[in-house]
């Protein structure tokens, strides 16, 4: 059998697949309800159990005393007195145990929640998470973790923690039904080289554990392969990994184009120890570098000396290169259980990144604070997320100014030559890039929202993702303005959207005249040498300019794409 879907992380992978899933509604529809004696029965065994490994894992995690402090208050929340007689009572109204669990979580939840004491507040989701847990083990699913090795996880939809979580021997590839490509969990997953298709139409429930299974480079994932597709699939992968190794072999030439063009090709990371494979990926630099996972990780803010830490180590793991730290980028599909934000009706329009640090000015400061301190250790860079207007970066250049002075006053050394840039990824900044590069030394395109944002699609949402294309005229044309502004200034734009990792987009982009590209550490040894086939006179860029839909980019692209690899496959082939 065979299931099509869209590539989000290009590659070839052969495993089992394993069922992930987050919403266990659907688990609980197909639930069969026995007698009230065994519902009973499974809701304390479940009990028992969820107990048990709790108290495995406090015995294990001894050494950090956050996590202990967790299911410390775990613990506690199962043998809460309220919450069990409200789930036995809801058993015996004839309520199946797994939803008697629910109902009186959600009871007990909303009672916490009602107190005005911030302590039980917090209560609160320790009741929901425990609850989850118990629930889990009556339906007979495990927490969410990959059993073994050589996994294809299938799944609607996966969060970020989840595959930052995992590693390449857990897991050989992600299906799913999301539709995104440019969503967080998708780009970590694409930092991992995991292959991963999106938007598959496959029915979860028939979808059997266990089953051997090929995600191919094209997009396919095939269940119980013949013996002929496995061994030609292997083969693939195995001449895939040979070309790897052929592009690895170039890693240190520099991304010069045929005609003498140089650019930067940076690496987007999201931990700091990321940095230590720069140089065996041939980065020059961090040219995005995503502290919001920082927050994202813990239900606790990270400290200064925390910060510092994490970004001295990418500042330092740069070697003299420009490590460029992209300021809180929380909110949107990036959550943070830290930061408490209640739930918007229009998350990604609302109450985010730049607008959240200027709004919690101690929050801001710290995290400035930490970067400003980092640069003293080498060439950096701060990013300002999201910016619309002028008043963003002035008043964040005057914390900066006040962060200075006290840390002369305070004889804490820093570098006086810090870079500030702002990322490209509303409409208004765009329309504005003549001004507003007035006020920094360089632009960064995100170009994942500045489609979103352009074309008023919701990067996340599978119903409108043939509409989020980032070969849209529209978005080509937004390119051009804000590199010819940057450029009329003296001073230099990158990308560090998902687009800047794309072999047609960038063969656009260089057309354009792109100083700077930044992607996954994985990408960058294949598209060094994929720049290093260009020249501008493959690109006639009044052509380019003057199509009229995406169908007409890719198609004008993908002709100078192919003359590019059939280069490439020559020079590899000699
Ligand atoms: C972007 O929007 O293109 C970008 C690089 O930022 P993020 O994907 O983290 O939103
Ligand atoms: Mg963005």
């Amino acid at each position: 059998m065979k299931i099509k879907g869209n590539i989000a992380v290009k590659g070839i992978a052969i495993g089992y697949i394993q069922k992930v899933n987050s919403n266990i509604d659907e688990y609980l529809e197909s639930y069969i309800q026995q007698d009230k004696e065994t519902e009973m029965e499974k809701y304390q065994k479940a009990v028992k159990q969820v107990k048990y490994d709790l108290q495995q894992l406090v015995e294990k995690c001894s050494s950090n005393n956050q996590d202990t402090a967790i299911m410390d208050a775990h613990l506690l929340m199962i043998d809460d007195i309220m919450l069990n007689e409200k789930v036995m009572y809801n058993i015996n109204n004839g309520e199946s145990a797994p939803n008697a669990i629910k109902n009186a979580s959600s009871e007990v939840e909303n009672m916490l929640m009602q107190l005005e004491d911030t302590y039980f507040q917090e209560r609160a989701s320790d009741v929901k998470d425990v609850c989850k847990q118990i629930i889990l083990k009556v339906l007979g699913i495990e927490k969410l973790a990959v059993n073994g090795s050589n996994r294809i996880i299938v799944a609607d939809d996966i969060e970020p923690s989840f595959v930052a979580s995992v590693n390449n021997e857990q897991v050989a590839g992600f299906v799913l039904k999301s539709g995104s490509t440019t969503s967080h969990a998708i780009i970590i997953a694409r930092g991992k080289g995991i292959p991963t298709i999106v938007g598959a139409d496959f029915d979860f429930n028939s979808m059997e554990e266990e089953t051997k299974a090929i995600i191919t480079q094209d997009g396919l994932l095939i269940l119980n392969p013949s013996i002929e597709e496995e061994q030609l699939y292997k083969q693939k992968k195995i001449n895939t990994q040979r070309l790897q190794s052929y592009f690895l072999s170039k890693v240190n030439k520099s991304a010069k184009t045929l005609d003498n063009n140089s650019i930067t090709v940076a690496a987007n990371i999201a931990l700091s120890e990321d940095a230590k494979y720069l140089d065996e990926n041939g980065a020059k630099g961090i040219g995005l570098y995503r502290t919001e996972f920082l927050y994202m990780e813990s239900d606790q803010l990270p400290s200064e000396k925390e910060q510092f830490e994490a970004y001295k180590k990418a500042v330092i793991g740069c070697n003299g290169n420009l490590c460029i730290i992209r300021t809180l980028d929380i909110g949107g599909d990036k959550p943070s259980k830290a930061l408490e934000l209640s739930k918007e009706e229009n998350p990604f329009l609302g109450y985010r990144a730049i607008r959240i640090c200027l709004d919690k000015k101690d929050l801001f400061k710290q995290q400035l604070r930490s970067i400003i301190r980092a640069s003293a250790f080498g060439k950096t860079a701060i990013l300002l997320p999201m910016i619309i207007n002028v008043d963003e970066i002035i008043k964040t250049k005057e914390i900066i100014k006040e962060i200075m002075t006290e840390l002369e006053q305070q004889k804490i050394s820093y570098d006086k030559n810090i870079k500030i840039g702002i990322m490209i990824e509303t409409p208004a900044s765009v329309i504005m890039s003549p001004i507003l590069i007035k006020y920094v030394d360089f632009f960064s395109i995100g170009t994942n929202d500045l489609t979103q944002y352009t074309l008023a699609v919701d990067r996340g949402n599978q119903k409108v993702s043939y509409l989020y294309n980032y070969y849209n005229p529209a978005i080509i044309h937004s390119i051009k303005m804000v590199i010819d502004a940057a450029h009329k200034e003296g001073k230099w734009v990158g990308v560090c959207g998902e687009m800047g990792a794309d072999n047609k987009s960038i063969i656009a982009l260089l057309a354009l005249g792109i100083d700077e590209l930044s992607m996954s550490m994985i990408m960058i040894p294949e598209k060094k040498e994929f720049i290093r086939n260009y020249s501008n006179d493959l690109v006639d860029i009044n052509k380019l300019l003057a199509c009229k839909t995406p169908e007409e980019v890719e198609i004008y692209l993908g002709t100078i794409e192919k003359r590019i690899n059939e280069a490439i496959e020559a020079n590899y082939n000699n």
